[in-house]
């Protein structure tokens, strides 16, 4: 044992009569590695599981369907090359069972289960300022103390549902793609609806289509959607992908977006229309964001540009369906192509060419209430066997306010966070001493799993740090959030996106306080490499703009 790991022990459990020194919440992807490098270094943690197994998102979401959108190769985790050496990702774009049974593996190699509990759910949180100490509710009756929390929350793990009346009155069986029934219904020879066109919907659509006797999609706001692009990965190609391991890392900390898609930056207006949609047809069928993420930057920022490239997308949308009117209703118009997240497909837009597939347009004829058979909406009445309501997440605070978190001087973090996330780098927050967040509100908007490695390996030499000093406490102050909020904020003007009526900013009409307009500066946008450039810099000097022990 390293005299660094006794260090850690001394300010563990025994010295300080805690039960742990920190707490993770959360063994998703980010809790995973989180107490992984804390095991590491010897300290006394654990993680608290609300669901009844780790895997966070892949837990849950398990919709037929449901993949990854990012390359498997660039998600999988980076630190351990006996790891990356040993996994096999056996599609381009993992489905939710490997990935569940990847991170599984990981947990398993590296001998984390021994620190995880489940079906621990946090009710509160509230920080004695005296102590230096977390005190943790947990909704099984247990009280906990610690030191430090962690929590690696994921930013979509709260789905929302609508409030149409009725919904409680439906005989048949309804249910959140994300709380999709284990083991999975048999859809052969039902009526199925599907409410929302998001990224979860595009998804699951054409794979309901196949197995039900007929799909109705009810469309409130068509989305922007571009070929997957999905195939399996052979034993040769994995075996260059191994070696190729450092670059394609290298190439994710280097593009904006942590993916080894980088943006053209010849310039939209540079170079002929000939010269851009030639660009585009190479893009268009190039896997996963490709179309987005090695496009031109001004399709971002420009609106002539953006309404160039989204009338090309609309174009190979009308070459897709069968039917002109039906094309034009799946064919956006209310935002351009690539300003609110882009949702990857597989033969989605054909899937309406089916026979049993129907699309009704909610905009025209809105749901007004569900039934004990069905649905009615303003111009017909609807018999399902089954509703799917892909409606969405409480994006980004919704798992924090899940929690009553009080920190200093009782204040509530749910209160402090009423009009979206205010932090200091997206890692912690004024007012919340000892807290870090992994991957959360205001971290660059990239890849999960490379924001989440970044985040980690930031905040894990952050505790470093605090036990080497023989610190009990530290908080961002507030001047520094207020800078980091400013800095978040001006990201925002230059971009499209900040006119667009999405979860990224905050758009949610099933929540109060989230309609559209209601701004919420939820991520950030300055990209990966600015973003980790700040965080390193600010570790560097001294931890800049973070007061330890009421410094
Ligand atoms: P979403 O993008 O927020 O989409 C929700 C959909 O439900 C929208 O079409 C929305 O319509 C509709 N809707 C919500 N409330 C409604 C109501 N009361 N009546 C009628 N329609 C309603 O949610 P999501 O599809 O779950 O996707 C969220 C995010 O999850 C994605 O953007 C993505 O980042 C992530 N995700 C990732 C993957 C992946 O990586 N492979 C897969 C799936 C999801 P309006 O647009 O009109 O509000």
């Amino acid at each position: 044992m390293s005299d660094q790991t006794l260090t850690l022990n001394k300010v563990g459990r025994d010295e300080a009569g805690l039960d742990y020194e920190v707490v993770v919440i959360g063994a998703g992807v980010a809790g995973i590695y989180q107490i992984k490098r804390l095991s590491d270094l010897g300290v006394n943690a654990t993680v608290l599981e609300a669901n009844s197994d780790l895997g966070g998102t892949w837990y849950k979401n398990r919709y037929p369907g449901a993949r990854f959108d990012s390359e498997s190769y660039t998600y999988g985790y980076s630190f351990s090359k006996e790891l990356l050496d040993e996994w096999h990702w056996t599609e381009r774009f993992s489905p939710q069972p490997e990935t569940l049974k990847y991170l599984n593996y990981v947990a398993d190699k590296f001998d984390l289960r021994q620190h995880m509990q489940f079906d621990c759910f946090v009710d509160a949180m509230d920080f004695d300022d005296d102590a230096h100490v977390w005190h943790l509710s947990l909704r099984d009756g247990r009280t906990i103390t610690c030191r430090f929390v962690i929590a690696a929350l994921g930013v979509l793990s709260v789905p929302t549902l609508p409030r149409f009346e009725g919904m409680d009155d439906f005989a048949g069986e309804s249910f959140h793609p994300f709380e999709w029934p284990d083991p999975a219904p048999d859809l052969s020879g039902k009526r199925v609806a599907v409410i929302g066109t998001g990224a979860t919907a595009i998804q699951l659509i054409p794979e309901v289509a196949k197995q039900a006797e007929h799909l109705t999609v009810f469309q409130r706001r068509p989305n922007w959607a571009v070929p997957l692009g999905n195939g399996l990965i052979s034993d040769e190609e994995m075996a260059d992908i191994r070696s190729r391991y450092d670059d394609i890392f290298d190439q994710c900390a280097r593009s904006p977006g942590g993916f080894e898609h980088t943006p053209d930056r010849r310039g939209f207006f540079n170079v002929s229309r000939e010269e851009r949609v030639a660009l585009w047809d190479d893009l268009y069928d190039k896997p996963g964001f490709a179309l987005w993420l090695q496009n031109f930057i001004e399709i971002f920022m420009d609106e002539t540009a953006n309404a160039e490239v989204a009338e090309y997308v609309a174009d190979r949308i009308r070459q897709r369906v069968d039917d002109p009117e039906l094309a034009e209703r799946l064919i956006p118009k209310d935002h351009g192509f690539g300003v609110q997240r882009l949702p990857l497909e597989t033969n989605y837009f054909e899937t309406y060419n089916r026979e049993n597939v129907t699309l009704v347009d909610s905009t025209e004829t809105p749901i007004e209430q569900i039934t004990a058979t069905g649905l009615k909406t303003s111009a017909e009445e609807f018999e399902f066997d089954v509703i799917v309501y892909a409606t969405g997440f409480d994006a980004f605070t919704g798992a924090f306010d899940k929690m009553n978190i009080t920190g200093v001087d009782g204040q509530k973090l749910r209160d402090k966070w009423a009009e979206g996330p205010v932090t200091y780098m997206g890692l912690m927050v004024h007012g919340f001493p000892n807290l870090a967040i992994l991957a959360g509100p205001q971290t660059a908007a990239t890849n999960f799993p490379r924001a989440v490695e970044t985040s980690i390996d930031w905040a894990t030499p952050l505790f470093e740090h605090v036990w080497q000093q023989g610190h009990t406490r530290f908080e961002a102050t507030a001047q520094a959030e207020q800078e980091w909020f400013d800095h978040v904020v001006a990201m925002y003007e230059p971009l499209l996106v900040r006119k667009s009526k999405g979860w990224i900013t905050g758009y949610n009409s099933n929540l109060d306080g989230h309609e559209f307009g209601n701004m919420r500066y939820n991520v950030y946008n300055g990209g990966g490499p600015k973003y980790t450039g700040i965080i390193t810099d600010v570790a560097a000097d001294n931890y800049r703009g973070i007061g330890f022990d009421g410094s």
